[in-house]
């Protein structure tokens, strides 16, 4: 095989579930819901299926979901897009962010990206020639510095790769870190590809897009995703919005990557983005309440708790149960105790920080959650 697949090996994300389903475990590593979004959109699937939205929609997507994204991007944060040339649909966040990289990183670049960071972007910085360079968000806050971030920048830097809401800390970037990041960004000419597919999973604090800062409308790549929004994260129907030239860009890479994605999925995934804010305010309410349940849980068995603002996860400090190393945590917690996490460790560059650390996903029912939390007085 190319030397581009060195140390990627298999994601951390199928080994662990795959050690789910071996030993009975309860999985509390992978963040996908146990219980599948709006029955409603279910249905429009469904429908579109019978309908005869099988065969290959338009390479941008569908004109309904294209135009969906622009009244939602303008409803939730004023932003005004035209759906013809600044709407990309993708297969899932995970293409976007592949198709930005190969579309702005030329070999050699340099991809500064907040660590830890999820698999996928090391995978696309390779697949790109890029090479990556971390700046680190650090316990116990996990909070952006913005002098790492300035001194992280060198003549070869090309694209910042942000992600807020963050997985795995659950850190939403605030005024002050989205003003620096756009600051490095406007001062270097540097393209800014933002991840931003917790944007509605937010329960302390506000999620405000990079897109919204001056300065940023020509160099930003906003991603999003329908997974996490509406608990299809199977669908992988994804979304770029930004200039005309930004999207063009990445069109021509998602183009020969995919070509397209998801026929029957679109118009559903366009009726589920206008639904009400009663939608949204329940999913968020229902998450919080699982994050809370999870966290004082975890609190209670001694673990050194960081309760998220965001996203699906909660990460933990194993040192107090008298652990050091996640991974070796993390291999033995199916075993011993019929529980599966997933170790930090795996989402950094320099592992040292994320050594102690393990992340649980709370988007899974409460009994499921009582249930792993029982099965950890084991330990
Ligand atoms: N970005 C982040 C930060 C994620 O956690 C995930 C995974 N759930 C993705 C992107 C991938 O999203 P999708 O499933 O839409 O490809
Ligand atoms: N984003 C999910 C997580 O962080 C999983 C995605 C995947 O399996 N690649 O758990």
């Amino acid at each position: 095989p190319a030397e581009r697949l060195n140390g990627l090996g298999t994601t951390i994300f199928a080994e662990m579930s795959a050690l789910a389903v071996a030993t009975g475990s309860v999985n509390l590593g992978q963040g996908f819901p146990d219980r599948d979004g709006p029955d409603s959109l279910l249905e429009d699937a469904i429908a579109a299926i019978r309908a005869g939205a099988n065969q290959y929609p338009p390479g941008r997507g569908v004109p309904a979901l294209r135009q969906a994204i622009v009244d939602h991007q303008k409803r939730f944060y004023d932003l005004s897009y035209d759906p013809d040339t600044q709407v990309l649909v993708t297969t899932g966040a995970t293409e976007a962010i592949a198709a930005a990289l190969l579309a702005f990183v030329e070999p050699g670049d340099e991809v500064i990206a907040l660590e830890p960071y999820y698999d996928s972007y090391a995978a696309g910085i390779a697949f790109a020639g890029g090479r990556r360079v971390p700046v680190t968000l650090r316990a116990p806050s996990y909070r952006l510095d913005l002098d790492e971030l300035r001194a992280a920048v060198t003549p070869r830097t090309k694209v910042l790769l942000i992600n807020s809401p963050h997985n795995p800390t659950g850190t939403v970037l605030d005024d002050e870190e989205l003003r620096g990041i756009r600051d490095v960004a406007v001062e270097h000419d540097l393209v800014v590809i933002t991840d931003e597919v917790y944007e509605h999973l937010v329960y302390d604090g506000t999620h405000r897009p990079l897109a919204t800062y001056d300065g940023m409308a020509d160099r930003t790549v906003s991603i999003s995703s329908a997974g996490k929004t509406f608990a299809v994260t199977g669908w992988k129907i994804g979304w770029v919005t930004g200039s005309p030239d930004v999207v063009t860009a990445v069109t021509t890479a998602k183009q020969f990557l995919t070509f397209t994605s998801g026929a029957p999925f679109q118009p559903a995934v366009a009726n589920a983005l206008a639904l009400g804010n009663d939608y949204y305010d329940a999913l968020r309410a229902d998450l919080q309440s699982r994050r809370d349940l999870l966290a004082t849980g975890l609190t209670d068995l001694g673990f050194e708790v960081h309760l998220p603002a965001a996203t699906y996860f909660v990460t933990t400090d194993i040192r107090p149960l008298g652990h050091t190393d996640g991974i070796d945590f993390c291999r033995m917690l199916p075993q011993k105790a019929g529980v599966v996490a997933i170790p930090h460790q795996v989402f950094y560059d320099n592992p040292a920080p994320g050594r102690p650390l393990v992340r649980w996903a709370f988007c899974k029912q409460p009994d499921v959650l009582q249930e792993a939390l029982n099965r950890l007085q084991k330990l």
